[in-house]
Order: C-alpha cells, then sequence, then structure tokens
C-alpha cells in the first residue's frame, strides 16, 4: 500500500525529513504537489520552473510527481480513496496559518487510520525551541541569534534518496502547462530567466558560486546594489529548493577551509538569521502581514493616493534609486535588500502610503516573496514591529544612493534614460534640471520631477509621527 509523500515549499530531494521518511518506507511512494492559489504572479513564474525541475529529479529516481489542485484536505482524502494509500509524509509549515491547518488534518488522517508522518521543515531552529531565561519569546534580534548561535547546531544535512518506488498503477495528475503559471500576452517576466535558475541543482549551483566569490567580502559588500555580492539564495530558500540547513554547513565548511572568511561567514549567517527571527516573531504574532505589532501604529494617520503608488510601483517616483529598486522588482523579481529598505521607506515616510500596500506589491512580484521575512521587513522599515527601526529615522533617497551606488551604476542599469547623466547628477537630477537639460535629460519629459519634495514629505511624515504620540 503507498504512501503520500506531499511536496509543499521544500521543493527538494536532499536535505528533506519527508523524503528520506517515504524513501525509507518500503512502500511506493506517491509524490504529489497541490497548487497554492494565493501565491502572487511572480512566484508563479519561479513555481512552474522549480516543478518542473523537481519532475524531472524525481523522474530520475523511477517515479512521477502528480500534480493536484483543490482543498489540500479534499485533494488528499481523494488521492487516499484512489490509490489505497495508507500513510503520507510531509514537512510541517513554518507559517503559523499553514501549520494549525496541518495539524488539523493530521489529525483527521490519524482518526481514518492513516499513518501521517510530519517533520520540521524550512528553518534552523523551530519557533518554540529558542526562549530567554525565563522562558519567553525574544522580541530583540541580537539576543535571539546569541542564543540561537548557542544552541545545537541544525542536524547535518541528509542526502538525497537513491530511488523513490512509483506504485505499480500510475497516478493521473494535471499536467504543469494547464496550470498556466506563466505569464502569456504581455510576458512581464521575460526579463526573469536570464536571471535565475529555480530548482534544486540551481539553488546549489547558485550557493557554490557564492561560496567561491562572495562570502569572504560580504559584509563589505553586501549593501552594495551595484555589485551584485550576495547569495540571490532568497528565492531558492523561500520555495524549499535548499533548506536553510545546507546553506549553515556549507558556510561552515567554507569557514573551516578559509579562516579568512570568518568576518563574511558570521555577517551571512546573521542573515539567515533574520529570516529565521521572521518566523519567530510570525508564530508569536500570526496578524503580523496584516497588524503592526505596535498597537497604536494601527491610528497612524496614512494617505490613499492611487496616483502616488502607481507611480511607486512603476518606478516613476523622480528618485532615482527609489525607482532603480522598482524597475529591478519588475524585472527581474528580486530587489537588493538595501534597496528595498530605501523604496520601502519611500513609500511609508516620503508618500505617507499604509506600508500594507507596500507589503501586497512585493508579495505580488517578488520571486522569493516570503510571508514572515516581508512582513516582518516591512514593520520594521515602518517602525511598527518588533525590534524595528523608529519611524523618526527616515532614509535620505539621495544619501542612500550616493553611499551605497556611488559610481551611479545600478541606476544606469535600471533606469536608463539616466544613464548619460554624470555621476554627481545621476542620484538627484531635480537639483539641478538644467544640467540635466545640458546632458539630454529634460525632467518631466524624459524622467519624472520628484512626485514629493523629500525634506517637506520628511517634515510631513515627522508630524504623523507626533500626532500618533499626542493621541496617546
Ligand atoms: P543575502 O544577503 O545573501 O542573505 C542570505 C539569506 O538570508 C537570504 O537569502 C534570506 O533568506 C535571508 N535574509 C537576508 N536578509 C534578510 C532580512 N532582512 N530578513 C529576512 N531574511 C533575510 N526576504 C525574503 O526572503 N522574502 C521577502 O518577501 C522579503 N521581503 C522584504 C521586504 C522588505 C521591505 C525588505 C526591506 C526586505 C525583505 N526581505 C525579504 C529581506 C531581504 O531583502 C532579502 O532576503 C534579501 O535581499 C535576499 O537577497 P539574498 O538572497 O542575496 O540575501
Amino acid at each position: 500500500r503507498p504512501m503520500i509523500l506531499w511536496f509543499r515549499r521544500d521543493l527538494r530531494l536532499s536535505d528533506q525529513q519527508a523524503v528520506a521518511s517515504a524513501a525509507s518506507s518500503g512502500r511506493p511512494v506517491i509524490p504529489l504537489h497541490i497548487l497554492d492559489e494565493t501565491m502572487g504572479g511572480a512566484a508563479r513564474w519561479w513555481l512552474h520552473h522549480s516543478l518542473a525541475g523537481l519532475h524531472r529529479d524525481i523522474a530520475a529516481l523511477g517515479n512521477r510527481l502528480v500534480l493536484r489542485r483543490g482543498p489540500a484536505t479534499e485533494v488528499i482524502a481523494g488521492l487516499i480513496a484512489e490509490t489505497g494509500a495508507e500513510a503520507i509524509a510531509f514537512n510541517r509549515s513554518p507559517d503559523p496559518a499553514v501549520a494549525a491547518s496541518d495539524e488539523a488534518l493530521a489529525r483527521r488522517l490519524r482518526q481514518a487510520g492513516i499513518e501521517v508522518i510530519t517533520s520540521d521543515g524550512g528553518l534552523l531552529f523551530e519557533p518554540g525551541g529558542i526562549r530567554t531565561g525565563t522562558g519567553q519569546r525574544f522580541r530583540v534580534f541580537t539576543p535571539f541569534w546569541r542564543a540561537c548561535r548557542a544552541a545545537p547546531p541544525p542536524a547535518w544535512p541528509l542526502p538525497a534518496p537513491e530511488a523513490l518506488p512509483a506504485p505499480s498503477t500510475p497516478v493521473a495528475g494535471d499536467k504543469l502547462d494547464d496550470w498556466c503559471l506563466l505569464p502569456t500576452a504581455p510576458d512581464w517576466a521575460r526579463g526573469f530567466a536570464p536571471c535565475w535558475q529555480p530548482g534544486e541543482a540551481g539553488a546549489r549551483a547558485r550557493l557554490a558560486a557564492f561560496i567561491r566569490h562572495d562570502l569572504r567580502d560580504y559584509g563589505a559588500r553586501r549593501d552594495r546594489p551595484d555589485l551584485q555580492a550576495t547569495s540571490r539564495l532568497s528565492p531558492h530558500l523561500a520555495f524549499g529548493e535548499i533548506s536553510p540547513g545546507q546553506v549553515w554547513h556549507a558556510a561552515h565548511h567554507a569557514l573551516a577551509r578559509d579562516p579568512a572568511r570568518s568576518t563574511g561567514v558570521e555577517r551571512f549567517l546573521s542573515e539567515l538569521g533574520w529570516r529565521e527571527f521572521s518566523y519567530h516573531l510570525l508564530a508569536a504574532e500570526p496578524e503580523m502581514p496584516r497588524r503592526p505589532l505596535r498597537p497604536e501604529f494601527a491610528r497612524f494617520p496614512t494617505l490613499r493616493d492611487d496616483t502616488a503608488l502607481r507611480a511607486w510601483q512603476r518606478g516613476l517616483t523622480g528618485y532615482p534609486i527609489v525607482d532603480a529598486g522598482m524597475r529591478e522588482l519588475w524585472q527581474t523579481g528580486w530587489m537588493h535588500n538595501r534597496v528595498r529598505m530605501v523604496a520601502a521607506s519611500f513609500l511609508i515616510k516620503d508618500l505617507l502610503l499604509p506600508w500594507t500596500e507596500g507589503l501586497a506589491w512585493f508579495a505580488d512580484t517578488l520571486v522569493d516573496h516570503d510571508v514572515a521575512s516581508n512582513a516582518a521587513s516591512w514593520q520594521w522599515v515602518a517602525g511598527c514591529g518588533a525590534d524595528a527601526a523608529p519611524f523618526f529615522r527616515i532614509f535620505n533617497p539621495t544619501l542612500q544612493s550616493r553611499k551605497f551606488d556611488p559610481a551611479g551604476a545600478y541606476i544606469r542599469r535600471f533606469v536608463p534614460e539616466l544613464a548619460r547623466l554624470p555621476d554627481e547628477l545621476i542620484h538627484a537630477p531635480a537639483a539641478d534640471p538644467d544640467r540635466a537639460a545640458r546632458h539630454g535629460v529634460v525632467l518631466g519629459r524624459d524622467y519624472p520631477a520628484p512626485i514629493v519634495d523629500h525634506d517637506a514629505a520628511r517634515q510631513r511624515a515627522l508630524a504623523a509621527l507626533a500626532s500618533l504620540k499626542q493621541e496617546n
């Protein structure tokens, strides 16, 4: 009697506990994936290619990935009735909303006599496991991460199985193409393919390249969007094509071979730590994607301005670094972390729009969209989260641009209409419109004039914050 092996955001064969459980069960295995209908557009593009890769990898083990859509409970019950499966293995989701329905499902299946094997999945440290000395949850990152570093390290990664025996009767499923995950006309994702290789093989190649070329100087170079110095593992991690444990151990292995990498490794691991921390916060506050963790911010006086929102989404704010970031996002499905912070700050503080609008846009356009990291990061920038940057610390987009994209290479790449401006003008063409025009960039014609004045907007944001405090 077969076992169902349910793949979710863990689309890999190595270091995958559910896969290992199924492979060692002695049963024929039915690999299953159920479409998550809530996924954003860019993530659907990624999912298509990731599933195609997993399909090939499973075929190489002599089996076939079955694709189904519909509510998970019904799909699984249907599959059990159809195939006589007696067991199911899956990794629990670190998203508490999903984990709650996982538990209900497991209970119901067990009551029906089905063997249910669940495992932890997706994180280095399970959210419940890391606590303060008095058993409380951490609300500040640094002590949280210190406690993680003092805890036993994640288990050594499991190898991929050598075989995954198929049931004697093939199980029918949907065709991947019939899910229509890829955009058609217009193909807004045509810029994605040159940037990414979704799937487990692509994830490993990306990790190896990062360790070889960029890990050593990661700490010094990670804030520079013009250098491409970070790992770009985020979509691979978000889809579980590589486990954080594999990344962790690979970084330690690299460190053992070259101690000069120690600063880079520590810094890199602490970024993985922010991913852990985000899930830790989400476990404590499942409403984090919708509600500010600091309740007083629910009354923050935001504006409704669809024109400004659209200008931000399309990279037409007149602030080159913000526009470069938003266009990088649209063209490649990803944005550099420093620029994410600047663009998010601009939406929240310069435009005074609700952070949830930015969160929703990112959820739809990021290939690495991750419910915990996205919500925790938006709340961090908005100053309404746990251990957040204070609201009054407002990024100056022009200064950020000068500091982190000094020669304007990043802006030139994503805002090509500004490419011919000299370095000192490219960060803020509106500072000297006549000179910009002499270089062939007429504001309002070739590139938008700034949609807000940063200094005035900053004062407006601080006044909004003060009004919040007065009401308290
Ligand atoms: P690296 O610098 O190589 O870091 C390695 C890994 O650590 C990343 O792949 C990621 O998994 C994790 N990581 C790094 N920084 C953070 C962080 N600040 N918070 C949580 N995890 C982090 N990251 C997402 O994965 N999904 C999101 O939806 C997401 N939304 C964000 C929204 C905003 C407003 C901001 C400011 C940040 C957001 N981030 C998100 C965090 C961060 O920008 C990305 O994880 C990072 O840019 C990914 O690039 P990388 O893989 O090259 O990172």
